[in-house]
């Protein structure tokens, strides 16, 4: 339902919390986020309010400067913490946040299970991760063609977010999900809607349907779903939220 993503060099734990809730007019029924820290990828997940997250990370904080964050409105699984988002593989080295639904994701679940991935939730979404990490052992860790790999094998729709602990980027990809990127100064921000952007910066940039990013603190690329390098405008928002 709602996504922030954000790669700089502010405590990502507050941007994702605080632009999550600029989307919770939208619904949802739980949150979570991944935060690159110095242990890895760790990832906190509630079912309820976001309030109910904002308390967890209180109690017990996560500190990095490169986090993905996501409220989930459940299309596939109940509302609990196992099937909020983000979801990880099993070595918790990937994570990947999808707004949508996986239309093929019981044939794609069957063939990862046979081919030895354990499932931790119930959602259309969690094949993302587990397809994405089959494919990035065949790129030999190019996480941007894992991902474009993973998401030919994908019907439905999607705005998906992907980050890997070896790369300090974040990948992200749409169909029919909308997603808009932020440009600040050494810093690089992502979500579902402007409103979690405008507190951070003014520039948007918004990704097209087949579009595919990547996005380090320093910049961004753009291809399609085939690779070709797309140029997509640079807004300036002037009204605010
Ligand atoms: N289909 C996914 C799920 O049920 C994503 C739902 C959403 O867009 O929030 O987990």
């Amino acid at each position: 339902c709602g996504i922030v993503g954000y790669v700089g060099f502010r405590n990502a734990r507050d941007v994702l919390i605080d632009g999550l809730s600029k989307l919770e007019y939208r619904g949802y029924d739980s949150a979570g986020v991944a935060v690159r820290t110095e242990r890895g990828l760790e990832v906190r997940k509630k079912a309820g309010k976001l309030a109910i997250l904002a308390g967890d990370l209180e109690q017990q904080p996560l500190a990095g400067t490169l986090g993905i964050g996501h409220t989930r409105w459940a299309t596939h699984g109940l509302p609990n913490d196992a099937n909020a988002h983000p979801h990880a593989t099993e070595d918790g080295r990937l994570v990947i946040i999808h707004n949508g639904i996986i239309e093929n994701y019981l044939p794609l679940k069957q063939g990862l299970i046979a081919r030895g991935h354990a499932f931790r939730s119930e959602t259309d979404s969690e094949v993302l991760a587990h397809l994405i990490e089959e494919k990035y052992a065949q790129a030999n860790g190019d996480l941007e063609v894992a991902v474009r790999t993973a998401l030919a094998e994908v019907r439905g729709a999607y705005g998906i977010v992907v980050t890997h602990v070896d790369h300090r980027e974040i990948v992200a990809a749409r169909t029919v999900s909308p997603l808009v990127m932020g440009v600040g100064d050494g810093e690089m921000f992502l979500a579902s809607d402007v409103p979690a952007l405008l507190a951070y910066t003014r520039r948007v940039v918004y990704l097209h349907d087949g579009d595919l990013v990547v996005l380090g603190q320093d910049g961004y690329r753009i291809t399609d779903l085939s690779g070709n390098p797309q140029t997509r405008e640079l807004h300036h928002i002037e009204w605010d939220a």
